[in-house]
């Protein structure tokens, strides 16, 4: 098991007026080479978890206090932090927040240098990520001119020049256009099937979703279920935790309203489309 989160609570201002228990007893795992997929509303804890598992934000202690093991790592050990940095990447919500330097490619070099990587290794690595996202001919631009969506790429590719074990990435491609999405979700895909890189994709695209191995989701701080795909047939977990089915799901509904005789389990455009031309 590479993420081993136990029974996490986690409150921000505690103590406070404007005290807020975010995680109220989470639990979850996730097994190297796996593709998991993390939804839930908004404010439901999502990016909580994505700085509770890089040790940014350590879980409440207390007498049932939980923990959060990286690769056995326990993220309360500050020894372990830098190995679990190693092994754990995280993309956040927010890319303007992740730039570093004012120079695109020194910007991605920052985590390999980290690293203490020999020169060689790290330019190669650099110019590897950033052709990841189709950023390579801006390497010697400033970050600070990007479009949101430009910035999502290279807080990416400053990840995957890490080549992290664990991916985690929250909500990183909301400021892509589709097309752009695509490409993007399709070079993490290829690194889950061919490198066995773990990833963690938090979203809020259903379709996006759907492409995970297994589905968590999350509802007021506390899981309230998880699956493979087949979870999105459980349409009273989703909508209760105030979620949309995925568009080829409610299309599918749709169609059924107007005695279309489809599946039941219709939850991709491509199922829909096979469904449809039968
Ligand atoms: P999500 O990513 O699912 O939208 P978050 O993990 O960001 O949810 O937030 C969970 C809850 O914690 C929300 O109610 C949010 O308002 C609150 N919260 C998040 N960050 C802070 C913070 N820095 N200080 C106080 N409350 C916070
Ligand atoms: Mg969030």
């Amino acid at each position: 098991m590479i993420i081993d989160v136990k029974n996490v609570k986690y409150t921000y201002n505690e103590g406070a007026e404007d005290e807020k228990k975010a995680l109220r007893g989470v639990s979850f795992s996730v097994e190297e080479g796996e593709f998991v997929s993390l939804v839930g509303h908004n404010g439901s804890g999502k990016s909580t978890i994505a700085k509770l598992v890089n040790g940014l934000l350590l879980p409440d202690v207390g007498p049932d206090g939980g923990r959060v093991l990286i690769d056995g790592m326990d993220t309360a050990d500050k020894k372990k932090l830098f190995d679990i940095r190693k092994t754990l990447g995280v993309v956040f919500q927010n890319p303007d927040n992740q730039m570093v330097a004012s120079i695109i490619e020194d910007d991605v070099a920052f985590g390999p240098e980290n690293l203490g990587l020999p020169s060689k290794e790290i330019r190669e690595r650099v110019d590897w990520a950033l052709e990841c996202v189709g950023m390579r001919e801006h390497a010697h631009g400033t970050p600070f001119r990007l479009s949101g969506g430009q910035k999502q790429r290279i807080a990416i590719a400053g990840v995957l020049a890490v080549k992290p074990r664990v991916m985690v990435l929250d909500e990183s491609t909301a400021m892509l256009d589709p097309v752009g999405r695509a490409e993007v979700l399709d070079v993490i895909m290829k690194l889950n099937r061919e490198q066995k890189m773990t990833v963690v994709m938090i979203t809020h695209f259903m379709e996006e979703a759907a492409l995970g191995d297994r589905i968590i989701v999350l509802k007021d701080g506390l899981v309230a279920g998880e699956g493979g795909k087949e979870i999105f047939r459980d349409r009273d977990l989703i909508h209760s935790a105030g979620l949309e089915l995925p568009l080829a799901a409610r299309i599918a509904a749709a169609l059924r309203g107007r005695g279309f005789d489809l599946p039941p389990d219709i939850v991709t455009a491509e199922e829909l489309k096979e469904a449809l031309c039968r």
